[in-house]
């Protein structure tokens, strides 16, 4: 649907429209209402399933504990770890009782965790084995001891004083589901969930999404048009829970049934072998996954027949790898989904009966788009490129605590920029040119060059730096820093990427390397031009 007049093109109409219940009250019944015997996470390396009654069960228990540990409705809390099959149960508790949960990567740095916490003030923290030295160390360096740290599961031999949620939950009386009803509140403004982006320039931010942005996504995971899921869906399971890709998805299976085979970490082997093992239809993926898919002689090892549909989105999806993929799974609907985290998921994803190679499908329902031209200040039509800018009720409620960058990103009339620039055909399909914002993304990840930059500020031996990403095969981007060096310091190449490995999550480390030059080009009034390095990385080829 389109208003010609305006330039402004409208995904479908809603069918199920947004109805005011939050989305805990809405996955609630939707547990309530299952079989509890139905098996709905697995944990693949332990073998550990939690079937729907005790979801149900211990994520109503939950609130008790929550409560007992101090929070009510309006706190924040995070949940720092890696997939488990127990990571819904305090995240369901806290959707039941309007408390917001901060999904962060179990991998942050100490420095991104503080920038994290600075962010969106937990009041308690959630962490995993992998994540609690450097949750604990953090809240101890900035002086936040009051904030306090459970474990999601298991026990520690060296924190012996910090107990698990599930040990809590153990110690504490059951609770009938029938006698529990999940607070009642305004799901336009009651926040939900905080992720982190960069949006399109500076450090990462906190993305507010309140229970009508997400409630708003089911349009279009429900439909079996766009996503669609059943309860006999099995799905082998890598995206992380801390991104909008992998939380969905999480929700989604939580409402309908679907199996999510749970990966903590991309093993080739196992993956292949889960797939065939348990038969899966469904996958859900970033590119570098569906490179591996369409290439890796391993593959053909497995019988991986089962699968039937698979949606790849958070970073481009090039036409020579969909062409090399679909030619290895000829039987397989390899569709793209186009989003943000900032559109809480997606604003087009390719609709399973209407593949178009190049594009990443069409509007979802609940969304409008325009195509901005930033130079003309004024919408362009839809066929013409500009940034593409999205309008909707999954649209975030803003950065936690930053108005003036929610005012850059969220125009007078309520759109969103997206940094990507575009346009739609005559079909209304979706193609994605380039992407004029800062953002890097590796391997689906997000890295922010100013994040990077500002670290590397911080080596002695360094004057001025500028970050790019670089094109590479497997993962999409990688980040690259041109470097100038103070003057008469002797510092080498490895040194700085070695500085930068020791301070920032893996995902953010300089695999494109380093090159020192002897001025970072700026604009008049101190921006980098990044545009300038891309261009005299392009040269260098
Ligand atoms: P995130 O908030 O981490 O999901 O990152 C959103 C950004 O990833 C978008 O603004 C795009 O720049 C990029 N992105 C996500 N999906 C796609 C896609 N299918 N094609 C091109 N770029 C994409």
């Amino acid at each position: 649907m389109s208003d010609k007049s305006c330039n402004i093109i409208s995904g479908p109409q809603p069918i199920f429209c947004i109805q005011e219940k939050s989305v805990g009250k809405y996955l609630f019944e939707c547990l309530k209402k299952r079989d509890p015997k139905h098996v709905t996470m697995t944990d693949i390396s332990t073998g550990r399933s939690l079937e729907t009654g005790k979801i149900l069960q211990d994520s109503v228990k939950a609130t008790r504990v929550l409560q007992e540990l101090g929070i009510q409705k309006g706190d924040v809390i995070a949940i720092v770890a890696e997939n488990t099959v127990t990571y819904c149960i305090p995240q369901l508790a806290a959707f039941y009782m309007g408390v917001t949960v901060h999904l962060l990567n179990p991998v942050y740095s100490k420095g991104e965790l503080k920038h994290a916490f600075e962010i969106s003030k937990p009041k308690l923290i959630i962490c995993s084995q992998l994540s609690v030295q450097n949750v604990t160390q953090t809240l101890h360096e900035s002086h936040l001891e009051d904030v306090k740290i459970v474990l999601l599961e298991g026990t520690l031999e060296n924190h012996i004083n910090i107990t698990s949620f599930e040990n809590l939950l153990e110690n504490t009386d059951f609770i009938d589901p029938k006698c529990f009803e999940p607070e009642t509140f305004d799901s336009s403004e009651q926040p939900a969930m905080i992720l982190m982006s960069s949006g399109t320039t500076g450090l990462p931010k906190g993305v507010l999404l309140s229970h009508k942005n997400i409630r708003a996504t089911f349009e279009y995971l429900l439909s079996e048009e766009y996503i669609g899921a059943t309860d006999t869906d099995v799905t082998i399971f890598i995206l992380p829970f801390f991104h909008v890709f992998g939380i969905l998805i999480q929700i989604l299976s939580l409402a309908v049934g679907s199996r999510l085979m749970l990966m903590k970490n991309f093993k080739p082997d196992v993956y292949l072998e889960s797939i065939q093992k348990y038969k899966a239809k469904k996958l859900y993926m970033v590119p570098p996954m569906l490179v591996f898919l369409a290439k890796s002689h391993l593959v053909n090892n497995y019988n991986v027949s089962s699968v039937e549909d698979i949606v790849v989105g958070g970073a481009p999806l090039g036409k020579q790898l969909f062409m090399d993929a679909t030619k290895r799974l000829p039987n397989v609907s390899i569709r793209q989904l186009y989003g943000a985290t900032e559109v809480c998921g997606a604003s087009t994803i390719t609709k399973r009966n209407n593949i178009v190679i190049g594009t990443a499908g069409v509007l979802v329902p609940n969304i409008a788009a325009k195509v901005w031209d930033s130079d003309l200040k004024k919408v362009v039509k839809p066929s013409t490129i500009g940034e593409l800018c999205f309008k909707g009720p999954m649209i975030m409620k803003g950065y936690v605590g930053n108005e003036s960058d929610t005012k850059l990103c969220i125009d007078e009339e309520g759109f969103l920029h997206s940094g990507d620039l575009g346009f739609f055909d005559e079909n209304g399909h979706i193609h994605i040119v380039d992407r004029i914002k800062e953002l890097i993304k590796y391997k689906g990840f997000q890295v922010a060059p100013a994040e990077l930059e500002a670290l590397i500020l911080t080596h002695a031996a360094v004057k001025e730096c500028g970050v790019i990403g670089i094109p590479d095969d497997r993962a999409g981007q990688i980040p690259l820093a041109y470097v100038v060096r103070q003057n008469g310091v002797d510092v080498s190449q490895q040194d700085i990427i070695d500085y930068v490995a020791e301070r920032i999550s893996v995902q953010k480390h300089l695999y494109g390397g380093v090159r020192f030059i002897d001025e970072i080009p700026k604009s008049a009034s101190g921006k980098i031009l990044r545009r300038k390095l891309i261009e005299m990385f392009s040269t260098s080829l």
